[in-house]
């Protein structure tokens, strides 16, 4: 590690509770796809912050809307209107089946909302959730109780009650897990942290007939999947399926922590004065930052064009698997997330190719411990797509033995 970067690291070791497993870089500066690290080393961005900087570090326009809004009008709290929050929030119901909408600081804070809503809007003893094996939902205790995945859950229980997972893809088990106490049904549409795991559509508007069948809710996380990541504004618009719930936050403010949860009015009319709530959330600052956001994200070409470049990436991906199919098998994803399916090999290789492109300057990471994860900024280019499959083909090139 290099001086500049290594001081940082130890004062930050020194002090930082041991919650993250870092990489050896401070970063400084973004500029597009481009994050440039305290030594002045320059990486070619394909995460984007987890799927968070989805125009690119620093756009221009958010900046600016930044800059504009902290200048005017930091904080309130919910016990007043803002201008930045409105808009935000016309923005999102004319955008999407939705008309109503609570806003929160994270995804975690959105799931937890649309939980209670889910709970409120059922009635006495109807409170169980079922969600599914391998998905993700956030840290908070009732969120990572609906994360599907019980290394999440370990040293941490009792979990909140009411939680339970079924078997991805499964739909007869699902049914069969329906009680009278469950109330709702959530899931991502692709799961994301679980290794970019598509679920067949028909599985989910199967599973869509069951919430109607069963008078449950069905909550769509689009926390990783919502704002454009699939190529569409929310995944399930290419899905045929109206959710009754949903929840946003990774990208909507392109950098700035904010979350929301998004429903139709019979379903909002549970949530009263003094039911739910949020000192942060619909900050003013951060909903400026969203409405600017989505105002390029929704302007003619910018979807289609996350469509092109994202089967742009699959075919390369498809190609590096076909070129070393003892590390490789495939690829998978919908739009700009995109996932290398790794072998058994590959698998155990997983980190260490992370870590060759972190020294080569490209940040990708290992998902779900199966795939490598490609989660770029929507406003990539096709040249930067191509510079990242030579640096993941030189990478499998090394590690093929
Ligand atoms: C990231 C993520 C969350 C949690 O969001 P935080 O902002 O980290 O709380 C929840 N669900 C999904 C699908 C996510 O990808």
């Amino acid at each position: 590690m290099s001086e500049e970067n290594k001081s940082w690291a130890e004062r930050s070791e020194k002090v930082f509770i041991g919650t993250y497993a870092r990489y050896p870089a401070t970063m400084v500066k973004g500029e597009g796809c481009t994050l440039t690290d305290a030594e002045g080393k320059e990486y070619l961005d394909c995460l984007a912050g987890i799927a968070v900087c989805s125009l690119g570090h620093c756009h221009p326009a958010v900046t600016a809307a930044v800059c504009t809004q902290a200048a005017e009008l930091v904080h309130v709290s919910n016990l007043y209107y803002t201008q930045p929050q409105t808009e935000l929030a016309e923005l999102l119901t004319e955008h999407s089946f939705a008309d109503k909408v609570f806003m929160a600081n994270s995804g975690a804070e959105a799931n937890e909302a649309a939980i209670k809503l889910a709970r409120i809007c059922a009635g006495p003893d109807r409170y169980g959730i079922i969600s599914l094996a391998g998905s993700f939902h956030g840290r908070t205790l009732a969120t990572v109780a609906a994360t599907g995945q019980p290394k999440f859950h370990e040293g941490f229980e009792p979990m909140p009650e009411g939680f339970s997972h079924a078997p991805f893809g499964n739909l007869n088990v699902l049914e069969a897990m329906i009680t009278d106490q469950t109330c709702a049904i959530l899931c991502e549409p692709l799961q994301g942290e679980g290794g970019v795991r598509l679920l067949e559509v028909e599985y989910l508007q199967a599973v869509e007939k069951l919430c109607r069948n069963h008078d449950l809710l069905l909550i769509f996380d689009e926390i990783q999947t919502g704002l454009g990541r699939t190529g569409t504004l929310f995944a399930y618009e290419q899905l045929g399926i109206v959710p009754d719930i949903m929840t946003v936050a990774k990208a909507l403010g392109n950098g700035m922590p904010i979350g929301a949860m998004l429903t139709r009015n019979e379903i909002a009319a549970f949530l009263v004065p003094g039911t739910h709530g949020s000192t942060f959330g619909g900050n003013p600052v951060a909903c400026a930052a969203a409405v600017a956001t989505m105002k390029i994200m929704l302007e003619e070409g910018f979807l289609p064009g996350v469509q092109e470049k994202g089967e742009y990436l699959q075919t390369a991906l498809e190609g590096l698997a076909q070129k070393h199919p003892g590390l490789a098998t495939g690829a998978r994803g919908m739009g700009l997330i995109r996932a290398l399916v790794l072998t058994e090999d590959g698998i155990e290789k997983g980190a260490d190719m992370v870590k060759k492109l972190f020294d080569k300057g490209v940040l990708i990471n290992f998902a779900g411990n199966s795939v490598l994860r490609f989660l770029p900024p929507l406003i990539i280019t096709k040249e930067e797509i191509d510079q990242l499959v030579a640096a993941l083909d030189e990478v499998l090139m090394e590690c093929s033995s």
